[in-house]
C-alpha cells in the first residue's frame, strides 16, 4: 500500500469513512515530468534507480479543509542526494556519552529551580528554564541522560504526571495563566539545546497558543457544520485506511498530513487526562524509533488548567510526534515550502502505519 494510490483508498472506504475523508481532506494527484540529457543517466539510475524513474513522478497533495495543515507527497525525493554526508548513529552516540555529567546529571545545584520549589516524579524533577518562552517554563529533567534510552509507557506516564503537577503549581502563582502546553525537543536537529533528555513545560495567559487555539475553532466549526466530531472523524479516516491502531484506549495513527516526516498522532478522550496516552505515546516513540528516527520534536496539546469561558469539551489530549531527521545531516530538514506553504514529504505514512500496528499485541 502506497500513499500514491491514496484517492484510491478512499473511493474504497466504507460509506461512513469515505463520507468524513470527503468532509475533511481535499486529495489529489498530479504527475510531474521532465526530459534528462543522455549525459544525466547514469548519475539519475545510480541515485534513483532508472530515468523513468523520475521523468514521471506521481505527487500527491493532501489538504486538511478543517485544519488547514496539508502535505505534498513524493516518495522520490527520499533518495534525492545529500550535499553532506550524513552522520552516522555511532556518533550521535557518542556525543550522548561525551556530554555526560552535564549539569543536567545533576539538576539540584546544576539548574535553577522555580519560585514554587521543584516537582519530583520517579524519574524526572523539574527545573525553571534559564532563557523563558513565556512567564512560566520549566525543564523536566529526566532522570536518565542518554535521551534515547528506551520509554516505556509507565515511564511516559511518570513524566506526563511530574509535568503536570509542575503546571498546576505554575498555574496557583499564576492564575492568569490556565494554558498548559508540554514539549520534547530531542536532540539539536530537533530544536534541543541540551543533550541530556528533558521535556519543557509552559503555562500561557489570554488564550492557547495560536495553533491549539485554532485546532479547538477548527474542530468546533467542523461540529457547527456537520453535527460530527472533528477528532472522531480523523480517526473514522485513518484506522478506515488501515494507518491507525488502538493502544490501551487511545487512537494511534500515521496522519495523512504531517508537519514533516513520519508524524504520528495520539488521541485520547475528552475529557481525560494526557496519562491515559502514555502507552499510545510510547508505542508511536516505538514505531518511530525502529525506523532509524533519531531526532524528535514532541508536542502535548490538552484543554486549560481551568474552565476559560471557552468550548473544550470535545477536546481530546492529544500528542503529536515527528522525525526531524538526522542530526548528522547539515541539510534543514524545513525550508520556506514548510514554513510558508505546506509540508514536503517523503517517508510514506504507510510504512509508518506497518511499523506501529507491527507493535506489541494488546
Ligand atoms: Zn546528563
Amino acid at each position: 500500500m502506497s500513499i500514491t494510490e491514496l484517492e484510491q483508498r478512499i473511493a474504497a472506504l466504507a460509506p461512513e469513512a469515505r463520507a468524513a475523508a470527503e468532509r475533511i481532506y481535499a486529495v489529489s494527484t498530479t504527475t510531474g515530468t521532465l526530459v534528462a540529457p543522455d549525459e544525466m543517466r547514469p548519475w539519475i539510475e545510480k541515485l534513483f534507480g532508472s530515468v523513468d524513474a523520475v521523468a514521471a513522478q506521481r505527487i500527491v497533495r493532501v489538504t486538511d479543509r478543517v485544519t488547514l495543515e496539508g502535505a505534498l507527497f513524493n516518495d522520490l525525493r527520499a533518495k534525492r542526494p545529500m550535499s553532506v554526508p550524513e552522520k552516522s548513529g555511532a556518533e550521535v552516540a557518542e556525543t550522548i556519552r561525551s556530554t555526560e555529567n552535564d549539569p543536567f546529571c545533576h539538576p539540584e545545584t546544576g539548574t535553577p529551580a522555580d519560585d514554587f520549589g521543584r516537582i519530583s516524579g520517579a524519574l524526572g524533577v523539574t527545573a525553571s528554564n534559564v532563557a523563558k518562552y513565556d512567564g512560566y517554563h520549566g525543564v523536566l529533567v529526566f532522570n536518565a541522560h542518554d535521551p534515547l534510552a528506551p520509554m516505556d509507557g509507565r515511564a511516559i506516564a511518570d513524566h506526563f504526571a511530574t509535568a503536570r503537577r509542575w503546571a498546576e503549581a505554575a498555574f496557583a502563582r499564576d492564575p492568569f495563566a490556565p494554558y498548559y502546553f508540554l514539549m520534547w525537543n530531542c536532540l539539536w536537529r530537533a530544536g534541543g539545546s541540551i543533550v541530556h533528555g528533558h521535556m519543557q513545560m509552559t503555562t500561557t495567559r489570554g488564550m492557547h497558543y495560536p495553533k491549539v487555539e485554532r485546532l479547538r475553532r477548527a474542530a468546533l466549526a467542523y461540529d457547527a457544520q456537520y453535527r460530527r466530531d472533528y477528532f472522531d472523524d480523523l480517526w473514522l479516516v485513518h484506522d478506515g485506511l488501515g494507518l491507525g491502531v488502538t493502544v490501551d484506549g487511545a487512537r494511534v495513527f500515521a496522519t495523512i498530513t504531517p508537519v514533516k516526516e513520519r508524524e504520528i498522532v495520539v488521541l485520547g478522550a475528552p475529557g481525560a487526562d494526557e496519562r491515559t496516552i502514555a502507552s499510545g505515546v510510547s508505542a508511536a516513540l516505538a514505531a518511530l524509533r525502529g525506523l532509524g528516527m533519531v531526532a524528535h520534536d514532541l508536542a502535548l496539546y490538552v484543554p486549560p488548567l481551568a474552565a476559560d469561558g471557552a468550548d473544550w469539551r470535545r477536546f481530546p489530549p492529544v500528542a503529536r510526534l515527528v522525525d526531524r531527521g538526522d542530526p548528522g545531516n547539515r541539510t534543514c530538514d524545513i525550508g520556506s515550502m514548510e514554513l510558508y506553504a505546506a509540508s514536503v514529504i517523503a517517508a510514506d505514512p504507510f510504512s509508518v502505519a506497518a511499523v506501529l500496528q507491527r507493535g506489541p499485541a494488546r
